[in-house]
């Protein structure tokens, strides 16, 4: 009698790459159609970096905004003050920037220099340049549903997220990390969205237990490879918010929060690290650019006439 041997493969099916390089060059083709629509109309948009101090990470990420705003034909400006730069001397470059009417965003590169109040420098910024949108207007703003600028990572999540599953309303979707820049108002984006969201952080009671309830897990930790696939629902759809550099054998490189080769063996679909929330966080900034632009010009025309007379008439 011969025995046939059944070969069942014992390999999982992984989740796709949900490719934020490809759906970032989309966003910056929209950025560029809409740069030149708003050219036919007189308005070139400009963006301006603020670089305090020597920090070298910084120096590649503002290096790396203003090429792309180039490559967009936004106009970007680049201003630097020196790591002793005063608290006074910061907040007199915003002052300037805010009253010069050719710049629309204004962007400060965190972090600053210890000895600078962050906060500080963040409320000094015209709430209508304000393009990271961490302004306590535009973060009131967003809570309360008006067109205002948002953080422009978790802008790019949910980008990330329409492109992937379309609409996510009441979709469980779980949010790991409570910082102002990506955790808190990722979890505002997403109810907006109509999702139920549950916000899980440093002193949740049993966070991988709370994750597996999610279809959608946003990471925003900071820790590498905190999420693995234990932490996950079969099906989930993963959004890995952390950059992380690592060492070990293979040399120095970045690692997101997610655990990659893990999770995918469970999830439906994940962002890698590199090449998932990365790239759409630039491109969320420039379109915030154009976005800073709009608002202005909207301002503008509701301003009055300084003659006191209506110029059509004239
Ligand atoms: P943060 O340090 O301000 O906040 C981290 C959050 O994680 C906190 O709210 C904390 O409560 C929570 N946390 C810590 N340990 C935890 C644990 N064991 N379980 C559950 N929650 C825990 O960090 P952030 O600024 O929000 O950044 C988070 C990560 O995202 C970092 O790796 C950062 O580099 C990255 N990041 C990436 C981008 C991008 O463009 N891809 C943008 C911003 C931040």
């Amino acid at each position: 009698m011969t025995t046939v041997t059944h070969l069942i493969s014992s390999t999982p099916t992984l989740a796709r790459d949900i490719d934020g390089k490809a759906i970032s060059a989309q966003v910056l083709d929209e950025v560029r159609e809409e740069v030149l629509a708003l050219a036919g109309q007189q308005i070139f948009p400009a963006l301006a970096v603020l670089l305090v101090g020597d920090d070298p990470a910084s120096h590649v990420y503002v290096r790396n905004k203003l090429l792309r705003a180039k490559e967009v034909g936004i106009r970007s400006l680049e201003y630097r003050l020196p790591d002793d730069a005063s608290q006074a001397q910061v907040l007199e470059q915003i002052a300037q920037l805010n009253a010069d009417a050719s710049v629309n965003g204004i962007l400060v590169q965190l972090p600053l220099p210890g000895h600078i109040d962050e906060a500080a420098v963040i409320h000094a910024i015209d709430p209508i340049k304000d393009v990271d949108g961490f302004h306590r207007e535009n973060v009131g703003g967003l809570v309360q549903g008006m067109e205002v600028l948002t953080p422009c990572t978790p802008s790019g999540c949910m980008r990330l997220l329409k492109e992937t599953c379309g609409d996510i309303s009441g979709l469980h979707a779980v949010v790991i990390g409570r910082s102002n820049i990506v955790g808190k108002p990722m979890a505002t984006l997403l109810l907006q969205a109509h999702c139920s969201v549950s916000v899980v952080h440093s002193r949740s009671v049993d966070a991988p237990a709370l994750c597996r309830l999610a279809d959608i897990v946003v990471a925003a930790v900071g820790r590498p490879h905190l999420i693995d696939a234990s932490w996950l629902k079969p099906g989930a759809v993963v959004i890995d918010v952390g950059i992380n550099r690592v060492t070990d054998e293979s040399g120095s490189h970045l690692v997101g929060d997610v655990d990659y080769a893990s999770a995918r063996t469970v999830a439906r679909a994940i962002t890698p690290v590199p090449g998932g929330v990365g790239p759409m966080t630039i491109a969320y900034l420039l379109k915030n650019t154009l976005i800073a632009a709009k608002l202005q010009r909207a301002v503008k025309a509701r301003e009055p006439d300084p003659d006191g007379c209506d110029s059509d008439i004239n």
